[in-house]
C-alpha cells in the first residue's frame, strides 16, 4: 500500500478559469496499482495539474481528503481493502464535498450501476488516455464549480426566504377540468408559520383549501388568473379561518407556479373598524349617528326610486321637557334615560329599521320595507307607547313623553337632508300642539316653517335697524278715571310703512332668542320715555310703566342686574316699574323665579300677574310669590254680561284684594264694562273704551287733557 503527501511544485499549464484562482488544481490518486498509477503520475504532471498526494487505500484517501483538501480525486473503483473506490468516493464527495472521477478498467455493469449511484463527475478509462483525462478534470472542476456556486446562491436565496418578515407561499396549481382548480403548497417560509400559527408541515405538501378550510373562492380565482396570465396581483381580504385580514402580493415565478406574499394587516384593519365605527355612531347610546342615519336615508330614497310600491316612514322623536330632566335629575340620570329610551326604541322595530340618536335628546327612526302608511302610523303610536312606561334613573321612577314627526315616504326627495328636516318640521308641530303628540308631515307645514325662518331673519334686520318702536296704552282708575300708568306694547314700523302687531312676530322673537335683544330694547326705550315725561308733564305725580316679560326674557339668569343697569342708565326710579308677567312663567320654573321676585322686589320694582285666569294657577299658589297687581284677562271682561265670567271676575277681585294685590281689569270696550268694574270695586283699567295703545305724542296729548295723579 502506498500513500504521499505530495507537495510538488506544479509547472506547465495552469488552466485559466478553473476557478481555484489561478492556480493548478491539486488532484488525489486514489490507485492500488503501482505502474497505473506512477503512469498517471506522470501524465498530471505533464498536464501541469499538482498531485496532492498518492494511496492505495480508500480509507486512507477519506482521511487524506479531510487533510489536504484536493482540488479532485481520481479514485480507482476497485480498490482492495476495507473500503472500496466505490464507497470511498461516496463518503469523500459527501462528507468533503470534493469531486471524484473513477478510474476504471472493466464496464461491467453491476459495479458501474453502483458507481452511478452516487453521482461522479466523470469516469476514465484505464490504461489512462492524457487527453481524456484532461478533459474529464476539466469537466469535473467546471462541473463542480457551478453546483458549487449553484448551491450558494440557492442557500443565499434560502436564507432570504426563511428571514423575510413577511410570509411567504410559493403554490403549484392543480387543475381542475372547472372552476379555478386548487393550489398545493410547495413551500411556506418561517414568517407564514409564525404568522398563521400553523406548523411547516401541516402547510408543506398540502392543498391550499386544507391549509385554510372555507377559503373564499375569491382566492383561489385570483392567483388562477395570476398562474394564467403571468400578471402579479395585489389584494385585501379576511381570511375567516384564520380570523385575520391579509393583504397578498402574488406573482407566477414558472409556469403552473404562483408565490405569494401575505402581510397580515388585522391589526390596522381592526383600527380602521373602530375608526368607522366611532365615526358613523353615538358614543353614549351606540346608535347610528346623524352622518350614518342621512346614508340609510339615502339609501332609502334610493330604493324608493327603484322600486315602484316601496314603501318607508321617516320618525323624528324629541322627548319632551329633556332639559327639565337633565337640571332636576342631573346629566348623569339625564344620559342613562337616552340610553333606556335608545334601547327601547331599538327593541320596537325589525332589525332592518334604523335608530339613530341625531342630538342631545333627538332620535331618528327610519321604518323600511313597509306594508303601508297606515302600518307605519300603527308603528309610531306603538313607540309613543313604549316610552310611556316610566324609566327607573339614579334609582327613581320617571316619566317621559316623546314629540313624534312623521314623514312617511316616498316622496319625490333628492336629498337626506331634506327629508330629515321635514321630520323634524313636523315633530316642531307636534311639539307646538303640547306633548307626546304625533304629526304628520304635510308641506304646508314646510311652508309655515319656512315663513317662521324668513321672519326671524327679518326680525334681526329689524332690529339692527331700528325698526321697533312702542306704543303706550294708559292704564287708569276706574274710580278718578285719572290716568295712573301706561303699558309698554312694542309695534314693528317695517321699512314700507306697515306696523306689524306684537302677536305676529313675538313667538317668533321668542322662538329664536331674538325676544332677549328686542326686549332690552324695550326696557331701556321705556325707561328714557317715563324719565322724559317726568321732566315734563308728568312731574312728581304717581305713574307707573308696566313692561311685558316673556318666558325666555324672565329665565335669563341675570334679569335683575340688567333690570338695575336700565334703571340706573336712565335715572328711573324702580317703584315706576311694573313687570308684567303671566303666571305660566311662575308655574314653570317656581323655584327659579323666587330668587328673582325676591330681588325685584328688595329693589323696589312691581310685579304684575299678566292674563290672570287663562293658566292654571290658584290664587293660593300665587300666594307664595310677592307680587302686587293681578290683571284681569280681556276675555272675562268682554264676557262679562255672562253671569259665571262676571262671578268670576268678582271673587278674583275679592281674593286678590284680601292678598293685597292691585286689580287691573284689561280690555275694557264698552262705558257698561267700566262702570260695572267699579262697581266690583276692581282698582285700574284698561281698554280700547278708554284709551287705544298710541304713540308717545298722542299720548302725551292725552296725558295733556287728562292730567294723572288722583286720591284714590
Ligand atoms: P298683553 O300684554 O295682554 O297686552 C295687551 C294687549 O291687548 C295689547 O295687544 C293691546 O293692544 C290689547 N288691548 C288693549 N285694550 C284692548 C281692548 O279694549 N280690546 C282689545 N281687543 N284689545 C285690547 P298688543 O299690543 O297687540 O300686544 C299683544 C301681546 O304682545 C301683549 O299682550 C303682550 O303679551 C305682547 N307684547 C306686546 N309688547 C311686548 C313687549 O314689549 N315685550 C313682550 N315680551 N311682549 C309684548
Ligand atoms: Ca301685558
Ligand atoms: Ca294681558
Amino acid at each position: 500500500m502506498i500513500a504521499h503527501s505530495l507537495d510538488t511544485t506544479c509547472a506547465g499549464l495552469t488552466p485559466e478559469g478553473n476557478g481555484l484562482g489561478g492556480r493548478s488544481p491539486r488532484i488525489l490518486v486514489v490507485e492500488d496499482e503501482r505502474i497505473v498509477a506512477l503512469d498517471l503520475k506522470a501524465i498530471l504532471r505533464h498536464l501541469g495539474y499538482c498531485l496532492a498526494g498518492l494511496t492505495s487505500s480508500g480509507t486512507e484517501a477519506v482521511e487524506m481528503c479531510d487533510s489536504l483538501r484536493p482540488d479532485l480525486v481520481l479514485m480507482d473503483i476497485f480498490l482492495t481493502g476495507e473500503m472500496d473506490g466505490v464507497e470511498a468516493a461516496c463518503v469523500i464527495q459527501r462528507e468533503c464535498n470534493i469531486p471524484v472521477i473513477y478510474l476504471t478498467a472493466h464496464t461491467d455493469k453491476v459495479t458501474l450501476q453502483r458507481a452511478k449511484r452516487t453521482a461522479p463527475y466523470g469516469y476514465v478509462l484505464k490504461p489512462v488516455d492524457e487527453d481524456w483525462l484532461r478533459t474529464a478534470v476539466e469537466v469535473a472542476l467546471f462541473k463542480h464549480r457551478t453546483e458549487q456556486e449553484l448551491r450558494r446562491s440557492e442557500q443565499r436565496y434560502r436564507q432570504l426566504f426563511s428571514g423575510m418578515l413577511n410570509a411567504f407561499l410559493l403554490l403549484s396549481h392543480v387543475p381542475a377540468p372547472a372552476g379555478p382548480g386548487d393550489f398545493q403548497v410547495l413551500e411556506a417560509n418561517p414568517a407564514f408559520e409564525r404568522m398563521t400559527a400553523l406548523a411547516h408541515d401541516a402547510v408543506v405538501g398540502r392543498l391550499l383549501t386544507e391549509v385554510f378550510p372555507g377559503l373564499e373562492p375569491f382566492w383561489l380565482e385570483t392567483l388562477c388568473e395570476t398562474v394564467r396570465t403571468g400578471r402579479s396581483v395585489r389584494f385585501e381580504n379576511f381570511l375567516s379561518a384564520r380570523n385575520m385580514y391579509f393583504l397578498a402580493q402574488a406573482y407566477s415565478p414558472a409556469p403552473g407556479q404562483v408565490a405569494v406574499a401575505l402581510e397580515d394587516v388585522t391589526e390596522r384593519k381592526h383600527g380602521e373598524e373602530r375608526l368607522r365605527y366611532r365615526t358613523f355612531h353615538d358614543a353614549l347610546t351606540g346608535l347610528p349617528n346623524r352622518a350614518l342615519c342621512l346614508d340609510r336615508i339615502a339609501r332609502a330614497i334610493e330604493r324608493a326610486r327603484r322600486r315602484a310600491n316601496y314603501v318607508y316612514a321617516l320618525l323624528f322623536l324629541d322627548i319632551d321637557r329633556f332639559k327639565l330632566i337633565n337640571a332636576s335629575l342631573g346629566h348623569l340620570a339625564g344620559d342613562e334615560l337616552l340610553r333606556r329610551a335608545a334601547d327601547r326604541l331599538r327593541r320596537e322595530v325589525r332589525q332592518l329599521d334604523t335608530v339613530a340618536r341625531v342630538g342631545g335628546d333627538e332620535f331618528v327612526v327610519l321604518l323600511e320595507e313597509i306594508a303601508s302608511p297606515g302600518d307605519a302610523l300603527r308603528i309610531v303610536k306603538a313607540i309613543r307607547e313604549r316610552l310611556r312606561a316610566p324609566f327607573t334613573v339614579g334609582g327613581r321612577q320617571c316619566y317621559v313623553t316623546a314629540s313624534l314627526g312623521v314623514v312617511l315616504g316616498p316622496a319625490d326627495y333628492e336629498r337626506p337632508e331634506e327629508l330629515l328636516q321635514n321630520a323634524t318640521i313636523a315633530m316642531g308641530n307636534a311639539r307646538a300642539a303640547g306633548s307626546g303628540r304625533v304629526r304628520v308631515f304635510d308641506w304646508s307645514m314646510r311652508e309655515r316653517a319656512k315663513r317662521v325662518m324668513d321672519l326671524e331673519t327679518d326680525l334681526r334686520l329689524g332690529l339692527d335697524r331700528g325698526e321697533f318702536v312702542l306704543h303706550y296704552q294708559p292704564i287708569f282708575c276706574l274710580r278718578s278715571l285719572a290716568t295712573r300708568g301706561v303699558e309698554a306694547l312694542v309695534r314693528w314700523r317695517r321699512r314700507d310703512g306697515e306696523l306689524v302687531p306684537p302677536g305676529e312676530f313675538i313667538p317668533a322673537a321668542e322662538q329664536s332668542g331674538l325676544i332677549i335683544p328686542l326686549g332690552a330694547h324695550v326696557l331701556a326705550e321705556s325707561c328714557r320715555a317715563l324719565g322724559r315725561w317726568r321732566r315734563g308733564v308728568l312731574g312728581k305725580a304717581p305713574f307707573f310703566m308696566s313692561v311685558n316679560l316673556s318666558a325666555r326674557q324672565f329665565s335669563q339668569p341675570d334679569l335683575v342686574k340688567q333690570i338695575v343697569t336700565a334703571l340706573r342708565n336712565e335715572g328711573m326710579a324702580p317703584t315706576d316699574l311694573k313687570l308684567e308677567i303671566t303666571e305660566s312663567v311662575l308655574m314653570e320654573h317656581p323655584e327659579s323665579a323666587m330668587p328673582k321676585l325676591r330681588g325685584l322686589r328688595e329693589l323696589g320694582v312691581r310685579i304684575g300677574i299678566d292674563d290672570f285666569g287663562t293658566g292654571y294657577s290658584s290664587l293660593s299658589y300665587l300666594q307664595r310669590f310677592p307680587i302686587d297687581t293681578l290683571k284681569v284677562d280681556r276675555a272675562f271682561v268682554s264676557g262679562m254680561e255672562e253671569h259665571g265670567n262676571r262671578a268670576i271676575v268678582r271673587s278674583v277681585i275679592g281674593l286678590a284684594h284680601s292678598l293685597g294685590y292691585d286689580v287691573v281689569a284689561e280690555g275694557i270696550e264698552t262705558a257698561a264694562q267700566l262702570t260695572d268694574l267699579a262697581g266690583l270695586g276692581c282698582d285700574l283699567g284698561q281698554g280700547f273704551h278708554y284709551a287705544r295703545p298710541q304713540p308717545e305724542a298722542d299720548l302725551l296729548g292725552l296725558l295733556g287733557r287728562m292730567p294723572p295723579g288722583c286720591s284714590c
